[in-house]
């Protein structure tokens, strides 16, 4: 399995960004993982254009459940795909906590990104409030069990983000984050059998250079998605050379 370096521009940068990507692809033409970035709608198909023929793919941040229609203000999957998107993230916690997605809707939109011929990055995690209640493993299984489509390895990316981990500069220990991904390895195990063991878990919230390499040490940690610290190449760069 190919690991996955996944960045997340959320609502940053306009097309004098692009040049980090021009930065990222001079300093990293070859990484041994795969690198994608997911920029805002407004920039996908300029990134698009930019990667073309490297090993830099994009994705969306989001899509809309349905193919098309009178929908203002949203975006389809299938046209993410023809802007040049071979990934989206779902249910990103942002988008939950901002737009009240549920995980019947992430998973629409999941299954809308699937049919239009995008990877699926769907993610989960706990709030502060309920790790500190002991419920971490009971949130994930029911999100996962709600969010996550019918899908294979190659059309699915679980991503791990503790919601108050995320842009707070504060991580799980290590142990806590090899136990998540151990207990996703296991229920997807039990939804899809051995192809379960394809499916690259991410883990997100606050990775940076720093702290990379011993979080992709972990067992079943199959890359990340980065949000603040893959806006700027050369911290995504030492990100995806630390994989
Ligand atoms: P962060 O964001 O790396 O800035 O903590 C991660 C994410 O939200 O995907």
């Amino acid at each position: 399995m190919k690991k996955l370096a996944a960045g997340n521009w959320k609502m940053n940068g306009t097309a004098a960004s692009l040049a980090e990507v021009q930065a990222l692809l001079a300093a990293h033409p070859a990484p041994k993982c795969e690198m994608l970035l997911c920029p805002p709608a407004t920039l996908l198909a300029q990134m698009a254009w930019a990667a073309k023929g490297s090993v830099l793919a994009v994705g969306g941040q989001d899509c809309h459940a349905k193919a098309s229609g009178a929908h203002t203000g949203d975006i389809s999957a299938a046209m993410l795909k023809d802007a040049g998107a071979a990934y989206v993230i779902l249910g990103h916690s942002e988008r939950r906590a901002d737009h009240g997605e549920t995980d019947a809707q992430v998973r629409a939109k999941a299954e809308a990104a699937l049919a239009a011929g995008l990877v699926a990055v769907v993610c989960v995690g706990e709030t502060e409030a309920q790790r500190d209640a002991g419920t971490t493993l009971d949130v994930i299984d029911s999100q996962l069990a709600g969010s996550v489509p019918e899908a294979t390895a190659a059309t699915l990316v679980v991503a791990y983000e503790p919601v108050w981990a995320i842009g707070t500069g504060r991580t799980p220990t290590l142990a806590e984050i090899a136990e998540v991904h151990a207990f996703l390895r296991a229920r997807l195990t039990d939804r899809f059998g051995a192809d379960a063991a394809g499916v690259r878990l991410l883990y997100g919230g606050s990775v940076k250079p720093s702290n990379a390499a011993e979080i992709f040490g972990l067992p079943n940690v199959d890359g990340a998605l980065v949000g603040g610290a893959s806006l700027k190449a050369a911290d995504f760069g030492a990100i995806v050379a630390a994989l």
